[in-house]
This record gives C-alpha cells, structure tokens and sequence, in this order.
C-alpha cells in the first residue's frame, strides 16, 4: 500500500510544523517538507525544520526549472542538497535533471536517508519518454518518480500502465499524473505500485489534481467505489457532483472521475485498462455512445433497442452496456402526459439521445414523426422505431402541430443559443420536452409556454438516468433527492 505523504507549502518553519501536525492528526504517513516555500530558505534553516517535525518527512528543494521556487543553482543548490543529505530527513528528494552530478557522487554512499529522484515533465509527452526517465531514476537513487501533466485521459491511463509493469519488476517508484485527468494515477496509486502518494491540506493543494490527505487515504481503503464518465469534453460534468452526492448519502467511500477520451481514442484497450485499475462502472457521453455498444461483451435490452450505451457495468469478466436513458426519459414523461395511439409526437434531432426518446415514445405506441438537419439520420432512426420523418424545411413550412414535441437537438443549451421550435408546431394542450438541462429554461421551453403549452426541461431524465446507473453499478437504492439537489447546485 502506498505510503500518503502531504505536501506542505508553508513560508515558516513554524507554520510547517503545525501543518506538519494537522496532516499526521488526517492519517498521513509522512510529510514533504517544501523547502522552497520557505521565506529567506538558507541552508542553516534545515536543521531547524527537522527539530520542528515530529515524524518522518521528505525534505523538497524544488527548482524553478521543476516548478518549484527554489533559485539556488550549481554549488549552492549542491551544499544546501548535501546539507539535506546530512540532517536526519528520512528521505530527501533531489532532481534527475538538475541534480545529476550529485546524484552520481551519492550512489551507492551508506545512509540511512533515502533519496527519491524526481522528474518533472512540463507538458504531457509520450509513454516510452517516461519510461525511459523512470529507468534513468531507478539507476541513480532510492525511489525513482515521474510526474506529468495529463490533458486526457488516455494519457494518464499510459502512466497507470507503467506503473503495472514496474511493479510487476517489483521496482520502487511513484508515477503520478497531474490535473484532474490524472487524477486516477491518485485514486489507484495502490493498483499501479506507486510507493508514495502525494496529498495536501484542504486547500493547499501543491500540485494540480492532489486530493487532500483525508481524500486521498479512503480512497486506498479497499471498499472505494470509482465510477468515470468517458466523453469528449467531460470538464463541465453535472454527473461527477450528482454521483459523489449519491455516494456520500450511502456513506460510501469513492469518486466519479470525468475522463476526457477525444474522438477516435476510446477503444476496447482503454476500456480493458479501466476495468482492471479498479473502475466499477462507467459512464458514456457524447461522442462514444456508439462505440462503447459495439465494446461491450453484452448489451441489456435498452442498449441493444437503441444502439448507443451511456452505462457500463463491469460483471465479472464481462463487459455488460445498458442505456439508462431510456428509463431517464420514461420516468420524466410520467405524470406529465398520457400517450395513446392516437397521440401526435414531434422527435427533433435525431442523434445519440433521441434514440433513447425515440424508444421509449414507440414502445408507448405514440405516432412518431423524426426531423433533423441531417435527413438521412431522421430516415434511419424513423425506420428503426417505425417513425415516419420529414425534412426541417418541409416540416417548417406546414401548419401542423402536435400534442408531445421533444427537442433532442443542443440548440438551446448554454453557449448555443436559439430555438429548434417553430412556435406553430405546439399549441394549448401540447407538451413540450426539453431535455437539455443547462439552462433550465430554454428559449424553446418559453416559445412552447406562451403559445399555452406545458414545458418541461430534462433535469429530472439527468437525475433518473444517473440514479438508474447508481443501481446497476452498485445494487443499492440511491438518495435520489440528494442527487436532484446536487445536480441543481451545479448547474447555478
Ligand atoms: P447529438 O448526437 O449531437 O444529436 C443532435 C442531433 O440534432 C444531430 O443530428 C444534429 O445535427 C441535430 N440538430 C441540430 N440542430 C438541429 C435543428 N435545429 N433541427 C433539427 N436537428 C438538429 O446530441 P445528443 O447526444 O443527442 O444530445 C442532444 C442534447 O440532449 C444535448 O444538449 C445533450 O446535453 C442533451 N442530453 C440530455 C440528457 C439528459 O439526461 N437530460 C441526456 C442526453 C443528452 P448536426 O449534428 O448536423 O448538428
């Protein structure tokens, strides 16, 4: 189990101290001690910071080259460093790139301080970069560790994947992916083998993408649950609050990390790579729906009528999708309206969502019409629910109205403003369905108001279908309230 340091970024030695005792009172195992942060550092202040932290701690100089703010160079950063190696720090941390010659004069030197040879990459680069600085590392110290920004989350899954292999080697290092898509080089820092992991102080985080220290050590409890949502982009997920909420009202321990997979980067290695780091479910959003149906070893029935999966569920070996949409569209249609045989339906859009929509307005039996920009997506989607489809231009230029319409287009959503309602196409009586979420009122949910139709936004399908997918993932009920409550939060 890796050992949870918390960085402390104090400009006292007196302020370190108490912070010192603060992370240990959290569960901390040990403390680094940033050097670089102290006010006027000089090299008579170590033997005093050691007196002052009453446990085992790692001693950081960081360079400003390594993002730290330390500017001592060549042999004054050397004395200070070896002045570390001689003041009774349990380990002391030196840098592969700027500390070099040191390094090579100190290996193989008797002492009871360890060293951990850090490398610090300012941008994200290619595994075998990594892997190559992780070795060279390994050669000059005690522990070697690595740490890259990650932008996506292929790239932090490549770091995971390192860290499988050195620890199969049974090698001693840390590997650590910053910001929030590295952030599951963190949450299974026990899975790959990292010996050390980094956490902070609420609100001191000294890297991006720490976890405070709290955080950080129940996620190495063996019960955690982490769930992710694989999309393109996923930095603004209302599912990742609305989650947590859920998981908090069980007291449960776990997270929902967004992971942000661009086009063409979500593939079956991917989803192997998740399942064995310890994911135990996982949710789909624009633009993979698709392809995760085609990955999956079985589809329930949700996912096989519609094509797309927005959940997957990891049973055993096997790889189960389902589309919790379906059930998110049908709990917010109850209530609001009957549907009949004889009840006109209007299908605007017809992409990912709309075959959940366009699903669930069959099996009731409604008389469904398809518009989208795109005719042929209409055709087919009309042919696959028995729907009848109709061009934009065409439809815009009758007179015809309906008694349910549901926009599935984002027009409407923030940063996307206008309608895709012709105000004719509702009417007194009608019910109009947005199911964008953000904003809660959209342009086209007024239009459909002042022409005396009920409007209602798709809040409640967000909240159903991520309850739904709670279900599948864990067997238990979720505090659906509490998710409603988070999600709205978010959304403010
Ligand atoms: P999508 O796959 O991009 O599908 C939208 C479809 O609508 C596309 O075929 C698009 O054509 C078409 N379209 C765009 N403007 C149109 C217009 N004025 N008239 C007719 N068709 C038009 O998107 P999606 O995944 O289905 O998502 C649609 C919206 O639903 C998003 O805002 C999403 O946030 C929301 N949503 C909500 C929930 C919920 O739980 N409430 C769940 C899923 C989705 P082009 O591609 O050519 O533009």
């Amino acid at each position: 189990m890796p050992l949870v340091v918390a960085s402390l970024v104090e400009g006292s030695i007196s302020g370190a101290s108490d912070s010192s005792k603060a992370a240990f009172r959290a569960g901390a195992d040990l403390v680094e001690l940033r050097l670089d942060h102290l006010e006027g550092f000089n090299v008579g202040m170590t033997r005093d910071a050691r007196r002052e932290i009453l446990g085992p701690t790692i001693a950081t100089l960081r360079s400003k080259g390594q993002g730290g703010r330390s500017g001592l160079a060549g042999s004054r950063r050397e004395d200070a460093l070896k002045e570390l190696l001689e003041s009774d720090f349990e380990y002391v941390d030196l840098e592969l790139e700027t500390d070099r010659s040191l390094l090579r004069k100190n290996r193989g030197a008797e002492s009871e301080t360890q060293t951990i040879v850090s490398s610090h990459f300012p941008r994200p680069v290619p595994r075998d970069v990594v892997e190559k600085r992780l070795v060279e590392a390994m050669t000059l110290g005690d522990i070697a560790k690595v740490a890259m920004p990650c932008e996506s989350a292929p790239q932090a899954l490549d770091l995971a994947q390192l860290g499988l292999k050195f620890s199969r080697l049974k090698k001693r290092f840390v590997i650590i992916g910053m910001g929030l898509q590295g952030q599951l080089t963190r949450v299974f820092a026990d899975r790959m083998g990292s010996e050390l992991v980094y956490a902070c102080l609420p609100g001191k985080e000294a890297a991006p993408g720490q976890m405070d220290v709290e955080a950080q050590t129940s996620m190495l409890e063996g019960s955690r649950k982490v769930f992710g949502l694989i999309g393109h982009p996923v930095s603004h997920s209302v599912s990742k609050p609305m989650q947590e909420a859920a998981l908090k009202h069980l007291s449960l321990r776990g997270m929902y990390l967004p992971l942000d997979f661009p086009p063409r980067e979500f593939d079956g290695n991917a989803l192997r790579a998740l399942k064995n780091l310890g994911f135990k479910g996982l949710n789909v959003t624009i633009p993979h729906k698709g392809s995760a149906f085609k990955l999956c070893d079985r589809n329930g029935e949700s996912a096989t009528a519609t094509r797309a999966v927005n959940t997957i569920n990891f049973v055993g070996k096997t790889v189960v999708g389902e589309n919790t949409d379906v059930i998110g569209f049908s709990r917010l249609l109850d209530g609001k309206t009957t549907i009949t045989r004889n009840t006109n339906a209007l299908l605007i859009g017809a992409g990912g969502a709309a075959r959940a929509v366009a699903y669930v307005l069959s099996e009731r039996k409604a008389r469904l019409t398809i518009i989208d920009i795109e005719k042929g997506r209409a055709d087919e989607l009309a042919k696959t629910f028995g729907a009848v489809s109709v061009s934009v231009k065409k439809l815009w230029k009758s007179d015809r109205s309906f008694d349910l319409v549901v926009n599935c287009t984002p027009v409407g959503m923030k940063g996307m403003a206008g309608t895709p309602l012709k105000a004719g196409f509702v009417g007194p009586g009608s019910v109009f369905i947005d199911i964008i979420y953000n904003p809660p009122v959209t342009k086209a949910m007024e239009v459909a108001a002042s022409r005396g139709g009920k409007a209602y936004g798709g809040l409640e399908m967000l909240v159903q279908q991520g309850a739904e997918s709670f279900r599948i993932w864990t067997g238990l009920e979720p505090g659906v309230e509490a998710m409603r409550a988070a999600a709205g939060r978010a959304l403010l």
